[in-house]
């Protein structure tokens, strides 16, 4: 059954903003008559006890999903099958790029900002030889565009830059672009509904899931929360997480940055429509 999901990764309690885009993800995937996921993203930066933490929060909101929440670390197998796919399909190639060498390279004049310019790329076996020896290799996708174009709801038609991005870092572990790609098609995910921090990245992560036989989903990127000072919420702002905040202070706040009333998520249904959700960022006094 097509889905929507919200994808959380437990670094650490979730605040409003945060909260708000689950909500927003539950009233996409359920006014679309679609299954709604919950899939915690676990394969790096984990906190002890958030993962409970957030699932908590989100209960306490009345976001319900369907089935156990699924964490991306139990699901490497399916990740490593489809690193397999793009090996032998000749997608990929070994990187031996310490970051600084990215750094340096991808400032490059005639790249896109933090493009990876290729740099291991054309390597001969001699000199993959001679570099794996040195140090352990990341995986890059060997990508055919330098663009590619998604169909966003809230944003239209975004055409943003493809590079040969990491599949798979040097310390072993699947990188993101790759597991969320992964995980959406495994999981039937055709909607995805998330902060507008990740719009740049939906350009790669639809033509990786274009190469690896999938459908692309559509996107809505939701404007994210912001301080006072209009930089991104964060939770040094003072009472934004819902322990702080309380559960009815918490709901109250997002539910009327949305323009929206109710007292729990399925209230919304009737009144919620995409195309009047507020577009700026929105201003959290914490
Ligand atoms: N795990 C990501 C985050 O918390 C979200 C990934 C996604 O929704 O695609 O920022």
């Amino acid at each position: 059954m097509p889905a929507g999901r919200f994808a959380p990764s437990p670094s650490g309690d979730l605040h409003v903003g945060n909260l708000r885009t689950a909500l927003l993800a539950w009233l996409f995937a359920r006014s679309t008559g679609r299954s709604f996921l919950m899939r915690v993203e676990d394969l790096d930066r984990v906190r002890a006890g958030s993962e409970e933490q957030q699932l908590a929060d989100l209960r306490a909101l009345g976001i319900d999903w369907d089935g156990p929440a699924v964490r991306q670390s139990e699901r490497r197998d399916v990740v490593d099958a489809a690193i397999a796919t793009l090996e032998s399909a000749g997608l990929t190639y070994s990187c031996f790029c310490t970051r600084r060498e990215v750094q340096e390279a991808a400032s490059a004049p005639h790249l896109p900002p933090g493009a990876y310019p290729g740099t291991c790329r054309d390597l001969t076996a001699d000199e993959r030889t001679a570099r794996a020896a040195e140090r352990p290799a990341a995986l890059r996708l060997r990508s055919a565009t330098p663009t590619w174009t998604v169909h966003d709801e809230l944003h239209g038609d975004v055409e943003g830059a493809v590079d040969d991005f990491v599949l798979r870092r040097n310390d072993g572990v699947p990188a993101y672009n790759l597991a969320v790609v992964v995980d959406d098609a495994a999981q039937d995910v055709d909607q995805v509904v998330r902060g507008d921090d990740l719009l740049t990245s939906a350009p790669r992560q639809a033509y990786l899931a274009t190469l690896l036989g999938h459908a692309q989903p559509t996107y809505a990127h939701v404007p994210l929360a912001v301080n006072t000072q209009g930089v991104r919420l964060a939770k040094r702002d003072g009472a934004v997480t819902l322990r702080e905040l309380g559960r009815d202070q918490a709901w109250a706040m997002i539910t009327a940055s949305l323009g929206l009333s109710g007292d729990t998520p399925s209230d919304l249904l009737a009144s919620f429509d995409p195309a009047s959700l507020p577009r700026q960022p929105w201003t959290v006094v914490g």
